[in-house]
């Protein structure tokens, strides 16, 4: 699994390489965590939700009994179609995976700072460069899935689809019924043959 997560970490920092002189004048600070709270879907592959999950179980047992139950409430929040923060995010706004934090939250920063009216600012370069950065984390991740956080971390929760996936098996028809309502893409159908 290691060389795996050291190739998405390649990725990450092969993006923070290139947009690193548009950040130098990002409006974020500290304490703003309006990604985690109101920028909407907080999307992941499977991989990076892998990663999340080995954290996970590194964590003291009422720590993570609390984590689990904060994946649980933004997923059933999301459901019923209700705002809803991000399952890591502390109350001191501070991220609780930082290191560890997948793409989608690497990804962003604004020019300007964001609010209700004034979502996250990006630099066209650096979008089209965070699309390339996800065709290559789905590429990465032939049998897996892409959707938010806590549905993807539902889901390799749960044993049958995670031994199907650890196996390197592609089943996605075990996951369409899910897939469908929640949104979840099948990784290998995003990302172009030639990848
Ligand atoms: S993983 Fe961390 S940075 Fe990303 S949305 Fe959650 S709290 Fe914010």
């Amino acid at each position: 699994m290691t060389p795996i997560l050291d190739k998405l970490t390649e990725i990450y920092d092969l993006h923070a390489a290139r947009t690193a002189q548009f950040r130098q004048a990002a409006a974020c600070a500290k304490g703003c965590a309006f990604c985690c709270t109101d920028a909407g879907r907080i999307d992941i592959t499977t991989l990076e939700g892998l990663r999340m999950r080995q954290h996970l179980r590194q964590v003291p047992r009422p720590q993570r009994a609390a984590l689990e139950n904060a994946i649980d409430r933004d997923a059933r929040r999301r459901e019923k179609g209700r705002p809803s923060p991000c399952p890591f995010l502390l109350k001191n706004m501070a991220c609780r995976i930082y290191d560890i934090r997948p793409f989608a939250c690497r990804r962003i920063y604004s020019m300007k700072r964001c609010g209700p009216e004034q979502p996250p600012l990006l630099h066209r370069e650096a979008m089209a460069w965070a699309d390339e950065a996800i065709a290559s984390l789905q590429a990465l991740d032939p049998n897996g899935y892409t959707g938010h956080i806590s549905y993807i971390l539902h889901m390799l929760d749960t044993p049958a689809f995670l031994t199907t996936y650890l196996a390197g098996a592609f089943k996605p028809e075990a996951v369409m019924m899910y897939g469908r309502t929640h949104g979840i893409v099948i990784n290998r159908m995003m990302v172009p043959a030639s990848t």
